[in-house]
């Protein structure tokens, strides 16, 4: 194959196994580097909603990224054999009659059809949980395993023997070469997520660390059957046990779970209905948010072998795939990035 080049990529979450499946695809020599330590795609609910409640509207390029996003998962489950991807009816418990009637009136446009199931006379007495003001429920959401996916491309990249599991130190690193440990590359992609700030070439760019608090929980109250919404999202992993998310804390790096935490998730929770239930487990990490909620990639001003992929936010499941994508034919092929995606929108 002509044009076959050297690529390292530093990180394997969500955004530097994306990218280094689609240059797998197209048979590029990839290296990965990842710590093995992970606190965003691994913690993650991995829920992908397509819908944005309280703007009522679908969420950004929807209709671009989510059929994309399922067939990259369904085949990602074939290549590392387990399965990842599990369908899910999301129902919205509206939170006042504005809401409702914003839905009522979106619900009968063409361009929600996918999304929006019309309101049936079940879904406006739905029983399950406190209903004021009736429920609607969303169609083509789903969710994938988090912490399978993270562990299953690691195990993934290791047979391959292109798996570095270390922590990148820029002492040994030569950003006008491409040159790391005496190995030199063509491309060296930076997904460090929330750590984006430690890499030098890259700090300067505005990914935010947004810390999130997920709880595990035990009910044979809540319906396990779909995944309830308001306040909080209520996600049923099967035999009673459910993720109740998330918390919105703003520039905060630290790790620990808190009792505010705890106590808010299940007042949020509380909203839907005091239902019975047990916290099995409770858990943090930390999203690489950005302050227009657009992801970071590009190419480094400076050193032209330096690259970024980041900032892939709350919704990091559904736009990670279609964004790899065009990434690698960037990358690859030179095509030019969109600027509402782009690097250069900062500089
Ligand atoms: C609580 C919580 C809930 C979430 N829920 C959802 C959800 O329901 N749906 C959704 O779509 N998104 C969700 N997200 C967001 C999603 O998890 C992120 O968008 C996504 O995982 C970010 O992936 P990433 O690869 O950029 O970062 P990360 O997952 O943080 O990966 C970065 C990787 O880089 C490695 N690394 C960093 N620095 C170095 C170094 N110097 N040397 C070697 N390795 C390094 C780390 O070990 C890590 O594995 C949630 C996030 C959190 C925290």
């Amino acid at each position: 194959m002509t044009n076959r080049k050297n690529i390292l990529i530093i990180g394997a979450g969500l955004a530097g196994s994306s990218i280094a499946h689609r240059l797998i695809q197209q048979n590029q020599n990839v290296k990965i580097i990842d710590k093995g330590e992970n606190f965003a795609t691994s913690v993650a609910a991995g829920m992908v909603n397509p819908m944005v409640f309280r703007r009522m509207n679908k969420s950004w390029r929807l209709d671009e990224f989510i059929f994309e996003a399922k067939a990259f998962y369904s085949e990602l489950e074939e290549t590392l054999k387990t399965k990842l991807l599990h369908e899910i009816t999301i129902r919205r418990l509206f939170s006042s009659e504005q809401e409702r009637k914003s839905w009522l009136e979106k619900q009968s446009f063409s361009e929600f059809e996918n999304y929006l199931t019309p309101i049936s006379a079940e879904d406006e007495k739905y029983e399950c949980a406190k209903n004021n003001f009736g429920s609607g429920r969303v169609k083509n959401a789903f969710w994938i395993d988090s912490s399978k996916f993270y562990d299953s491309n690691l195990a993934y990249f290791k047979e391959k023997g292109i798996l570095l599991k270390e922590t990148f130190s820029t002492d040994d690193f030569n950003p006008e070469e491409g040159i790391y440990k005496g190995e030199k590359y063509d491309q060296i992609v930076f997904c460090c997520g929330y750590l984006n700030k430690e890499i030098p070439f890259f700090s300067s760019l505005p990914v935010q660390q947004t810390k999130g608090q997920l709880l595990t929980l035990k009910s044979n109250q809540i319906p396990d059957n779909e995944s309830l919404n308001r306040k909080c999202f209520v996600l049923p992993l099967g035999n009673g046990t459910f993720k109740v998310g998330a918390t919105y804390e703003w520039n905060n790096t630290n790790l620990e779970v808190t009792t505010e935490g705890r106590n808010l998730l299940l007042q949020n929770l509380s909203v839907l209905g005091d239902f019975k239930l047990e916290v099995l487990d409770q858990n943090s990490g930390i999203r690489p948010t950005t302050p227009d909620r657009r992801p970071i990639m590009g190419q480094h001003p400076e050193f032209s072998k330096l690259h970024v992929f980041n900032g892939l936010g709350t919704k990091g499941y559904m736009t990670a795939p279609t964004l790899s994508r065009e990434f690698v034919t960037f990358l690859i092929d030179g095509k030019a990035l969109n600027l509402e995606v782009s690097n250069e929108r900062f500089n």
